[in-house]
């Protein structure tokens, strides 16, 4: 992929809250996750982290996830843009070379996507939602929120959270390596958004939270064709003054958007942990139903061919 130069950055769609040591905590290490202490680093405490990755990753949408919130919370973020603002103007020639930036330029692109697509397929008017740039932990409308859980989207505050480091995690315990893991793991996100916006969630949570044809995983997969659909018309999107944002994207990028889907497939996630396949825990769908549902995106470019609550084929 290649990022047009002469593009203006929105950094207002994001808040850095990376400065504010995490807010005001509570809940930290408590209930939602069973009292268990993530240990980072390698080992056995590798496994934890990637069990616990296994049951959020890239997730969202209604009450589905509350096994990555931690509870508690209520303080207050403090969001400090002057970094972003600073390294991603236009007069910095090497802000790609920054991961910030990078990442900025995707939200923008999927929210330009989404305030056309949306009402052309849907009918209705995109809102839009930031993201929160945090380290360590987080204050959400859903709860205090610790970067182990993976990056998601809060219905409640409608906001997506994420700590950039997963990305090497992605890397290094996933082996989705190639750049293009960031905008579709951002896109899935804003799939979240676009679901709460349509009312999908609750649709979903009739469905049940877990299992292969579990509303989740239709709510998942859902996402990740929307995150297709946002790849097919990535090349179009601009910036408020008309200018394009990316000037190409390859095969090779939607190839590392399928490899990473691929990746974290609920299948391939429980073989990683050493356990046998349980469908019956899937909370996202299969390796082939991530591939597949992404793919489904992509090709079609079309968000209404997402429908995965009507199919009786995930
Ligand atoms: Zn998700």
């Amino acid at each position: 992929m290649e990022f047009n130069d002469d593009a203006d950055l929105d950094t207002s769609q994001v808040n850095d809250l990376r400065g504010s040591g995490g807010g005001g905590g509570g809940g930290f290490g408590g209930g939602g996750l069973g009292g268990i202490p993530i240990p980072m680093g390698g080992g056995k405490g590798g496994i934890i982290i990637t069990v616990i990755i296994l049951a959020v990753v890239l997730c969202g949408g209604g009450g589905l996830f509350g096994s990555g919130l931690l509870g508690g919370g209520g303080g207050d973020n403090k969001a400090d843009n002057a970094n972003i603002d600073k390294s991603c103007d236009k007069s910095n020639k090497d802000r790609f070379k920054n991961a910030d930036c990078r990442n900025v330029l995707y939200i923008n692109s999927v929210q330009a996507y989404w305030k056309t697509e949306m009402p052309a397929a849907f009918g209705k008017q995109y809102t839009q939602a930031k993201t929160n740039f945090f380290s360590n932990q987080v204050n959400t409308g859903c709860g205090a929120a610790d970067s182990g859980v993976g990056p998601f989207y809060c219905p409640a505050d409608s906001m997506v959270y994420i700590d950039l480091t997963f990305y090497n995690e992605l890397n290094s315990r996933f082996g989705a390596s190639g750049e293009f893991a960031a905008p579709y793991v951002l896109a899935h996100e804003y799939g979240h958004h676009i679901q709460n916006l349509l009312g999908t969630n609750a649709k979903a949570e009739q469905g049940g939270q877990q299992g292969a044809n579990s509303g989740s995983v239709r709510l998942e997969l859902q996402a990740d064709c929307y995150a297709g659909t946002w790849a097919n018309h990535a090349t179009e999107t601009k910036d408020p003054q008309g200018d394009a944002l990316f000037k190409s994207i390859t095969q090779q990028d939607i190839d590392e958007a399928i490899q990473t889907a691929e990746a974290i497939g609920d299948d391939t996630i429980q073989k990683k942990a050493g356990q046998k396949v349980n469908p019956d825990g899937f909370t996202h769908g299969t390796s082939a139903q991530r591939k597949k549902w992404f793919t489904q995106g992509f090709s079609t470019g079309d968000p209404r061919q997402c429908d995965t609550f009507s199919t009786n084929s995930l």
